[in-house]
């Protein structure tokens, strides 16, 4: 079989063809900038391939549940071009009507990790981002996690550390864990580019406790057997045993599992060197066909 996988991002569009062995066989960028611009170019890379099915992992909002109206478009995204842009419907009309999977960016990344990654083989597993913004994707009981839309982690009111008075900057609730943990976030808060800052800076220790505790909720809600953390941010790795140290201190012995004994096992980074989301992608496009 031979796979279109598409992994749309607010940058850039990653597009590849692939297998069901999650080999990528081909592989270019394009970068978001209109629909009007952006989709004939995406297009034109799948158009002559012969494909079997698409998968798009898209950034969101997203509508992700097959019976609605508006299933396939991208919903109230800050990407003001993109709001209700119909992604799957204007993959397929382009496609000669192929078969096309769709889910959230952070799903897709998700499950190239469940697929080939640092979740091979489990049902229960959770893919956090942590970059320009914050999301989330779930697998719970071997099925990818949509409910009423889909879960939106990234916006979950943190508890404000001791002697921290950073507000936050998400437009719709300041001090989230997304307006106090993310990329930007942190460029706000220390007035340089997260990227930038020294390894040992103490802002760390900070974005560890935010990270901590939105892993803890997520263990107490979801139970997953894995977390994989993934996005630029996570690029510091000495936020690794910062992060693990306090969310043993959050559940403060509540649950013991062996997974939570082995903790540097049980939290880690995604395995698949910055290829998870568009093997996700593969991995859709395969479940499409099905
Ligand atoms: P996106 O979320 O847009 O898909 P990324 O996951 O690369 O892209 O996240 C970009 C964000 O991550 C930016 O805010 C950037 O400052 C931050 N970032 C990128 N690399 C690093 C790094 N090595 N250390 C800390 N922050 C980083
Ligand atoms: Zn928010």
């Amino acid at each position: 079989m031979l796979y279109g996988a598409l992994e749309a991002g607010g940058t850039k569009m990653v597009c590849a063809t692939g297998n069901e062995y999650g080999q990528i066989l081909e592989q270019t960028s394009i970068p978001t900038t209109t629909p009007e611009e952006t989709m004939p170019k995406v297009i034109e890379f799948f158009a002559d391939k012969e494909l079997d099915a698409m998968g798009i992992a898209c950034f969101g909002p997203v509508d992700v549940r097959e019976n609605s109206a508006t299933y396939g478009n991208i919903l109230f995204t800050p990407k003001i071009a993109w709001r209700n842009f119909p992604m799957v419907k204007t993959m397929k009309e382009g496609l000669k009507n192929i078969p096309v999977g769709f889910d959230t960016d952070v799903n897709g990344s998700l499950l190239g990790e469940v697929t080939w990654g640092a979740a091979k083989g489990l049902t229960d597993a959770v893919y956090f981002t942590i970059g320009t913004g914050i999301g989330m994707g779930a697998i719970s009981g071997g099925n990818l996690v949509h409910g009423m839309l889909h879960p939106e982690v990234g916006h979950i009111k943190m508890s404000i550390l001791e002697g921290d008075n950073f507000a936050g900057i998400c437009p719709n609730h300041g001090a989230c864990f997304e307006g106090m943990a993310c990329g930007p976030a942190l460029e706000k808060r220390c007035g340089k580019p997260a990227k930038d800052l020294a390894k040992d800076d103490p802002v760390w220790e900070i974005e560890a406790g935010y990270i901590a505790q939105a892993i803890t909720s997520v263990i107490f809600t979801l139970s997953p057997q894995k977390i994989i953390l993934g996005g630029g941010v996570i690029g510091q790795k000495q936020l690794f045993p910062l992060i693990r140290n306090k969310t043993l201190e959050n559940i403060n012995g509540y649950i013991d599992t062996k997974e939570l004994r082995n903790i540097s096992n049980y939290i880690v980074p995604a395995a698949l060197n910055g290829n998870q989301g568009i093997m996700g992608a593969v991995k859709l496009a395969e479940m499409a066909l099905a």
